[in-house]
């Protein structure tokens, strides 16, 4: 009986690496249209969260649901993905060698039909989604241009961009700031931001003046420490917090 309003539901989670508890009775509530982030030490466990999420990593015991009837820990990978769950890794893997446009469109086949693309024109209604998906990112004057080509953050926003294109309905992506220009930063703030009104979108970031953007525009951080959430709340609360200032700052 999960609350209608949770869209991602971890309770209990926990996974240990020959011995080491990694993820350690973690919980962990996602609602349908927020903007989560995640930060924490490193080795507090963040990456191995992403990896439960999306099936990379089978956690030892715990409940994961994902829209209220979808048990996460009974799918695979591939499945997790086509049930709506996108991630988006530090490091941008565009096909360097298409163009914007191919990317996009690409990303739109499911994997067993991936030559449909070369062997049928597209529709209407799809060439449609990938405007509106390239207006969304802010690419659609470079839709002919090779992706290969474009600055690190148009890359970024482009790998983002294709995960939309899957039409999922959680985002996780891990340090999208990491390397990218002040500009950048401000113009990939505001697009999370705007997908956070119709997804729910979790940032795992280490830039704190990156997090306080982020969650001044309504989001809640969560920090994680030793593999279970330490605090919740807006950045404000975060920093006043005793826990967070006893393990971040020695207090
Ligand atoms: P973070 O992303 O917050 O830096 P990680 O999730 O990468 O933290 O790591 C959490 C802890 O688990 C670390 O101490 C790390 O060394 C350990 N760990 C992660 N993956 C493995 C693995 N496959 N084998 C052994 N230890 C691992």
């Amino acid at each position: 009986n999960i609350d209608k309003s949770i869209l991602l539901y971890l309770e209990g989670i926990s996974v240990s690496f020959d011995g080491f508890k990694a993820i350690n009775d973690l919980n962990l509530y996602l609602k349908h249209d927020e903007l989560r982030c995640i930060i924490g030490p490193n080795g507090a466990g963040k990456t191995t969260m992403m990896d439960i999420i999306t099936g990379k990593t089978r956690p030892d015991c715990g409940t994961a649901f994902f829209g209220q009837t979808i048990d996460l820990l009974a799918l695979d990978e591939t499945a997790i993905a086509e049930a709506g769950i996108g991630r988006k890794f530090q490091k941008p893997t565009v096909f360097e060698s298409l163009t914007v446009q191919d990317c996009l469109e690409l990303a739109m086949r499911q994997p067993r039909d991936f030559w449909s693309l070369y062997q049928a024109k597209s529709q209407p209604h799809e060439r449609r989604k990938i405007l509106d998906v390239a207006e969304t990112i802010g690419l659609q004057d470079h839709l002919p241009r090779l992706s290969g080509d474009l600055s690190h953050g148009q890359k970024q926003w482009l790998e983002i961009g294709m995960l939309l294109m899957q039409q999922p309905r959680l985002l996780l992506v891990d340090e999208p700031a990491a390397g990218m220009t002040h500009q950048e930063i401000d113009k990939t703030a505001e697009l999370l931001r705007s997908l956070a009104g119709t997804h729910c979108v979790v940032v795992v970031e280490h830039d704190m003046d990156f997090v306080r953007t982020l969650s001044d525009g309504g989001g809640t951080v969560s920090v994680l420490h030793q593999g279970s959430v330490l605090a919740e709340g807006s950045m404000d609360q975060i920093q006043n917090n005793t826990d967070v200032r006893r393990v971040y700052l020695g207090e």
